[in-house]
């Protein structure tokens, strides 16, 4: 079982890893090994102590170096949901299942809000998961609305095993070029189930498939981790960056605004050194 387990890899996922790593800490930090799009994309960041003009790309090359320097593997998977297990949490990447005795989430901000009946009908024919569901949908056909380019790849994986994919890019400059991907334009509003066919409403027509994927950088935190107190899309934290789940964190863009560089890493921080203590305290009451 691992001490701690952070899911993202963004300033608060990365500074939480090298504090926890610092401290001699057991952890995993899962997300994706390119490091979050979001450090990618300023073209130049101006507020960052030290750096006074440096480029997103700069400062993602950097991180990575750091992680490298100081010997800290991520793991590339997507979390499917953290559950309670009384003294300690599991994990869950599709299939494959993590433990530890505290969580630090750092999962940025979800900037696309679900639309009516996403969130209902989780699991039961709509998933966020390309690689841990794709397999349900062997020569069947999908429905993939995708958030970002990042999840080209996944697009991909998903033509290869459907029949056909109906694709919704909510993003410019699609690179995909496939025999079974037919690309749509327009806004999703709205899941529906009938029977065993999922419906999604688009402009003024309903998309019919066996199943719809919805790609995106982050999903609403407490749908990830079940009875963790949000508001307004952000996870509740007090100054120690602990939520209302004993031995979970939270730190960045997904505790609320300013969404900058500088407040992620310090929140990172923080939560790094109050799973530190929250573990001190548990061998103290053993
Ligand atoms: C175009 C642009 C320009 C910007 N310019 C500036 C600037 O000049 N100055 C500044 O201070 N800030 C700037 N920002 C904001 C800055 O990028 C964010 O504040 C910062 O990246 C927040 O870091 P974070 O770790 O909280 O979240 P993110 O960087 O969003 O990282 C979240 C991580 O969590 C991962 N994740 C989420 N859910 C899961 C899951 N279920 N399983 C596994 N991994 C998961 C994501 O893949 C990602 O790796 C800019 C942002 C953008 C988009």
């Amino acid at each position: 079982m691992f001490d701690s387990i952070i899911i993202g890899t963004g300033a608060a996922g990365i500074s939480a890893a090298l504090t926890l790593k610092q401290l001699n800490k057991n952890f995993l930090i899962i997300g994706p090994k390119n490091l979050s799009f979001k450090i990618n994309t300023a073209e130049k960041i101006r507020n960052y102590p030290g750096l006074s003009s440096v480029s997103g790309k700069e400062m993602k090359e950097a991180f990575a170096k750091q992680l490298n320097d100081m010997g800290i593997e991520i793991l590339d998977k997507q979390v499917t949901g953290v559950y309670d297990l009384g003294d300690h949490y599991a994990v869950l990447c599709g299939q494959d299942s993590y433990e530890a005795q505290t969580i630090v989430l750092g999962l940025g901000v979800e900037t696309v809000k679900p639309i009516k009946g996403e969130i209902e009908l989780l699991g039961q024919g709509v998933s966020y998961c390309a690689t841990c569901d794709g397999f349900l949908y062997k020569g069947k056909e999908i429905t993939v609305v995708s958030s970002s380019k990042e999840f080209e790849g996944e697009v991909e994986y998903l033509a290869q095993l459907a029949a056909k994919v109906n694709f919704i890019p909510l993003y410019k400059d699609v690179e995909l070029n496939l025999g079974n991907v037919c690309t749509f334009k327009g806004m999703p509003k709205e899941i529906k189930k009938e029977n065993k066919r999922m419906l999604l409403a688009l402009n003024d027509t309903n998309i019919e498939s066996d199943g719809v994927f919805m790609l995106k950088a982050s999903i609403s935190p407490s749908v990830l981790v079940p009875g963790l107190e949000d508001k307004d899309g952000h996870i509740l934290v007090d100054r120690l960056c602990a939520t209302n789940l004993k031995g979970v964190f939270a730190a960045g863009d997904c505790t609320g605004r300013p969404y900058q560089y500088a407040k992620a890493v310090g929140e990172g921080n923080v939560a790094a050194h109050s799973v530190n203590h929250y573990l001190q305290e548990l061998k103290k009451n053993k």
